[in-house]
């Protein structure tokens, strides 16, 4: 799949998501296995109002990425969750998630959960 031009958007697509329980627990997995420390510096980095608990504004990319939603996996191709900066790549039909969502990230589901 072609890749969609994410540098430089600051995590501008990455707010609150909804999550199944399968995503969320991949999420736990991988937030497990994080040494102490990176998982602290996530955790604390300051954000811009509604991204991503997860977004790394350092790295400027998502700091769960190989552990991230179905939705944050589809965003861009789907015509239900198209990319501003790139709304040509949004070519399947829309996007449903596999399970029912259990909650939001950001919202329902803070840090505190892992
Ligand atoms: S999916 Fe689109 S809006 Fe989101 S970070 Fe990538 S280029 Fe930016
Ligand atoms: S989990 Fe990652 S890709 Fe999904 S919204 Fe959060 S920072 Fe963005």
């Amino acid at each position: 799949m072609e890749d969609l031009p994410c540098k430089g958007c600051n995590g501008m697509c990455c707010g609150p998501v909804p999550v199944t329980e399968q995503d969320l627990k991949i999420i736990k997995k991988k937030v497990k296995a994080m040494p102490k420390k990176s998982r602290m510096d996530l955790e604390k980095q300051p954000r811009n109002f509604g991204t991503c608990i997860f977004f790394d504004m350092e790295k400027d990319r998502c700091g769960i990425h190989s552990a991230r939603p179905g939705v944050c996996r589809a965003f861009g191709y789907y015509k239900n969750l198209v990319c501003f900066r790139k709304p040509e790549m949004a070519t399947q039909a829309n996007w449903s998630p596999a399970d029912k969502p259990v909650g939001i990230l950001s919202i329902d589901i803070t840090w505190q959960a892992f």
